[in-house]
Parts: C-alpha cells; sequence; structure tokens
C-alpha cells in the first residue's frame, strides 16, 4: 500500500512538472505575442507635492492587456520576463512609449512635471541599456531633466559597481535616479555613500504602518533623515490615508505617491484625472 503511495506520489509529481513545463512555455508564447500585437500599455500614477499638494510627477507603470484576462498588473507576469528576458525588449518598449506619451503632455501643457521610469537589473546585465536611453532620449525629444530612473536596493547590491558606473552616467546625461523600495533591500551604508543618487522611494511595507506603529515611525523617520543629510528628496510610496500623509509631510518628507491621490491611470484618464483636480 505504502509502496502505490510513493507510485502515486512520484506520477502527480512528474504530471505537475509536465504541466508546469507547459504553462511556463504558454507564458512565453503569450508575451512573445503580447509585444508582437502591442498588448502592452502603460499606467501613470501622479505623484504629489506633500507641501503644496500639486502635481509634480507621474510613475510609469507597465500593464499587459491580455486578450482573455483584460488588464494584468506587473506583480502577474514582470518576473517572469525578468527569467526570460523578454523584459529587455519590454522595458525599452515602455521606456520609448512613456518618453512620448510625456512630451505630448508637456506640449498640449497639461501637464509640466517629471516621469519615473523602473528599470530592472536584467535590463543593464543583458543589454546595453544606455544606448537605449541615449537613442531613446533622441528619438523621442524629450528634456532628460524631467525624466528619472527608477531601481531598486536589491538589484543595485546585486552588482553594486557596475551600477555605480552606470548611474553616473545616466546622471551625465541629464537623468535623475530614484532608489525603489528604500529600507527593503539590504543597502549598505557604504554603498549607499558612493552612489549618484537624487531620491530615496520610501517602501509602503512602512508607510502602511504609520503613525499607529512605532517602529514603522522610526524607520520611516531615519529615511527621511537619511536623505536630508545626504542633501536628496524623499518620496513616500503606498499613502493610503489622510493620517499618513500628515504624518509624513510634519517629518520632512517631500513627496508622496499612494491611492489617497490616484491609482495609476490610463493616459486618457490621467488627463481627465488632470483636469478635475487641477
Ligand atoms: P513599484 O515601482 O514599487 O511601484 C509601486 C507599486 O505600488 C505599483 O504597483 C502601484 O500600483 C502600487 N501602489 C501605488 N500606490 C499604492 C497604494 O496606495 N496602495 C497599494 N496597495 N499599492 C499602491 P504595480 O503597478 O502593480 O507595479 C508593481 C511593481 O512592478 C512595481 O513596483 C515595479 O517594481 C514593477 N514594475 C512596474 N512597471 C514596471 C516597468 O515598466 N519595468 C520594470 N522593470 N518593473 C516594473
Ligand atoms: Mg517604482
Ligand atoms: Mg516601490
Ligand atoms: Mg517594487
Amino acid at each position: 500500500k505504502a509502496k502505490d503511495a510513493g507510485k502515486n506520489t512520484y506520477l502527480f509529481y512528474t504530471m505537475a512538472m509536465t504541466v508546469a513545463s507547459y504553462e511556463r512555455i504558454g507564458m512565453e508564447n503569450a508575451l512573445r505575442e503580447a509585444i508582437k500585437e502591442n498588448q502592452f500599455i502603460v499606467y501613470y500614477q501622479p505623484q504629489i507635492d506633500l507641501k503644496t499638494h500639486e502635481l509634480i510627477g507621474l510613475e510609469a507603470l507597465l500593464r499587459w492587456n491580455h486578450p482573455l484576462e483584460g488588464i494584468l498588473p506587473p506583480g502577474r507576469f514582470i518576473a517572469f520576463t525578468e527569467e526570460t528576458r523578454l523584459i529587455v525588449e519590454i522595458g525599452a518598449w515602455i521606456l520609448k512609449q512613456t518618453c512620448f506619451d510625456v512630451v505630448a503632455l508637456h506640449e498640449e501643457g497639461i501637464f509640466k512635471g517629471t516621469v519615473s521610469i523602473n528599470i530592472s537589473g536584467v535590463q543593464i546585465e543583458y543589454s546595453d541599456f544606455l544606448r537605449t536611453l541615449k537613442e531613446t532620449l533622441n528619438e523621442t525629444k524629450i528634456d532628460p531633466k524631467i525624466v528619472e530612473m527608477e531601481v531598486t536596493e536589491s538589484f543595485i547590491m546585486h552588482d553594486p559597481e557596475r551600477w555605480i558606473t552606470l548611474l553616473k552616467e545616466m546622471q551625465k546625461l541629464g537623468l535623475s535616479i530614484a532608489i525603489d523600495d528604500f529600507g527593503t533591500g539590504y543597502s549598505s551604508l557604504s554603498y549607499l555613500r558612493k552612489l549618484p543618487i537624487n531620491k530615496l522611494k520610501v517602501d509602503m511595507s512602512f508607510v502602511k504602518d504609520i503613525p499607529k506603529q512605532e517602529d514603522a515611525c522610526a524607520i520611516v523617520n531615519s529615511i527621511i533623515t537619511l536623505a536630508q543629510n545626504m542633501n536628496i528628496t524623499t518620496l513616500a510610496e503606498g499613502i493610503e490615508h489622510k493620517d499618513q500623509e500628515d504624518y509624513l509631510a510634519e517629518h520632512g518628507c517631500k513627496q508622496g505617491q499612494g491611492y489617497l491621490y490616484s491609482k495609476p491611470l490610463s493616459l486618457s484618464d490621467l488627463k481627465s484625472w488632470i483636469k478635475i483636480h487641477f
């Protein structure tokens, strides 16, 4: 009997493996199709000055308009695009699309702030990202001064020396650099000193628990103070409630982003949102 059970377990295991690999191939094909068929879209989430409540920036966030499942968030597919390196192509696409969109928003006089674009470590490891960046700046004629590149601590700590060189080159092009999800990625302070950065983005896992939880408040305050001492700015992510905003503003955090202001929006919804609120 025990033997049968063992055999069944084995059978089940190989079947599961097969299904998993079919699923992976299916997913990879679907993503290649998505690139070819222009199924990706850019959503934009407003970034707000916590003192003046003005709209100061937008973060570009990738969405997949799946033919059967509708609009999918990056949590459903980004890791997979990194494993398969499809993020190199998709990342180049979102960079260009975002620059075109923001140039148009500026020209239409609807928006005059900055735009933040997320980059993955896979893009810098497996492509000449600096070259892609230069080509896109030339092609879209966007003013590099309004473009901010976001990279997570974990990617940087994976290969700090390489990132330091690359980020310096990006700043030479006129771009700004923000560290995304700050506080979650084991940053070493000695590297932080060497990194050419303009902004720390306070991760929403801390923002979620302020002002009620003391430990979260302590961490948020330390990040704000650290940034102030480094002469760089701070943006808090995931602000959902007024008491979080009040706490952050009182403690010197400069900017915020979160559902309190707006969820990420399609370009046309963003335009309506701006017209209503500003
Ligand atoms: P992220 O860069 O840290 O982006 C912030 C995420 O927090 C977004 O999720 C946003 O929708 C969500 N968010 C913002 N405000 C709130 C809030 O008040 N409450 C809650 N619960 N969530 C909030 P999203 O759009 O699903 O993106 C998830 C992650 O996927 C991003 O985290 C980023 O790491 C990655 N990602 C998105 N677009 C790109 C891209 O174009 N390239 C790369 N490499 N990664 C991307
Ligand atoms: Mg980000
Ligand atoms: Mg983040
Ligand atoms: Mg993130």
